[in-house]
């Protein structure tokens, strides 16, 4: 009996330790093929953006092909709840925003666990948001904006990338902050809610700069405030939302990138120096900063600050959300 148990002792063991081997030699080679970052809204849109900027540099120092894949669908939730369950090999990741954090309080069913299914790689950079408007809208700035909407409650639209989107958040920031409910229009991303303010299909959104930069510059739209403290050098003659009139509106979009939970440390260690590198590539810096944003520094792209952020900002918003009342079930 006695040596049996030893036997069975001795071969789990060296199961054990050719799994740990293989992982080991696996981790050491990483990666011997193509990298999918999956973006959970469409292609196009404000995060798929940053993605696409980020990819194409770890391409270069990964030496293999890092590609994105748009999946997209309820507020940005079908995309994680797919790196969730992939393989935690390195080859499937996500880019995922400020959602992350409030997906948990705003769906009572969240088929994944933010904190608990990721390995967090490290933080991207923090996008501003700018509410803007199709270019006939006739409030001209944010006060009229403000009492123009209030008018007309009825008829006024506002378009977002769906429940636990960064444009849902900023949109129920805004209702609460003028106490007025609105009808809301969702789409898969804000790429195609973009595309709809153009041709004047829908009234005014809240959306990140990374999307709405080139259309604000080329007279396409109109815009009211940037959501940030203070201006956003790209953008430097639109106020901040306290400057033209609501105070204590204050929001930034936080990216992160993640691999699935169990993912070796040293490919996880590998990708967060990768994204490292990205983050100072000079194309990479010059579009963020025509897009109204910065890559953040090399402390903050690691796993500590991602987790510690996410941790953070889960419990910002959490209690927020539960008090404008808003969730799915
Ligand atoms: N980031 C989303 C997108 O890429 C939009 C959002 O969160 O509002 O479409």
């Amino acid at each position: 009996m006695k040596t049996n148990i030893r036997t069975i002792i001795v071969a789990v063991a060296t199961v054990l330790a050719s799994v740990v081997s293989i992982v080991s030699i696996q981790a050491a080679d990483y990666p011997t093929k193509t990298v999918s970052i999956v973006v959970p809204y469409a292609a196009g849109g404000p995060t798929d953006t940053v993605a696409r900027l980020i990819a194409q540099a770890m391409t270069a120092d990964l030496k293999q092909q890092v590609i994105v894949e748009n999946v997209a669908g309820a507020g940005g939730t079908v995309g994680p709840a797919r790196v969730a369950r992939a393989t935690p090999d390195g080859y499937t990741l996500l880019l995922h925003h400020i959602g992350q954090s409030t997906a948990p309080a705003l769906y009572r069913k969240l088929p994944y666990n933010p904190m608990t299914d990721f390995e967090p790689i490290g933080l991207v950079t923090d996008v501003p948001m700018t509410i803007v408007a199709r270019k006939d809208f006739p409030p001209k700035d944010l006060k009229e904006l403000v009492a123009y909407v209030k008018a007309n409650k009825d008829k006024v639209t506002y378009a977002n990338a769906g429940l636990g989107a960064a444009s849902h958040l900023c949109g129920t920031l805004f209702m609460s902050a003028i106490q007025t409910q609105l009808t809301t229009v969702p789409y898969k991303g804000t790429g195609p809610a973009m595309n709809d303010l153009l041709g004047g299909q829908v009234d005014f959104m809240c959306d990140q700069t990374t999307n709405t930069t080139s259309q604000i510059k080329g007279g396409k739209i109109k815009v009211y405030a940037v959501t940030t403290k203070n201006r956003v050098a790209s953008l430097p003659d639109v106020p901040t939302t306290r400057e033209a009139g609501l105070p204590n509106f204050e929001v930034g979009v936080w990216h992160g990138l993640y691999a699935p939970k169990g993912t070796p440390k040293p490919i996880v260690d590998r990708l967060s120096k990768s994204l490292q590198l990205a983050l100072k590539d000079t194309l990479v810096k010059q579009r963020f900063a025509e897009l109204g944003t910065e890559p953040e520094p090399e402390n903050r792209a690691t796993p500590e600050a991602l987790r510690a952020q996410l941790k953070a900002e889960t419990e910002k918003w959490g209690p927020v959300i539960k008090a404008a009342g808003v969730y799915a079930d």
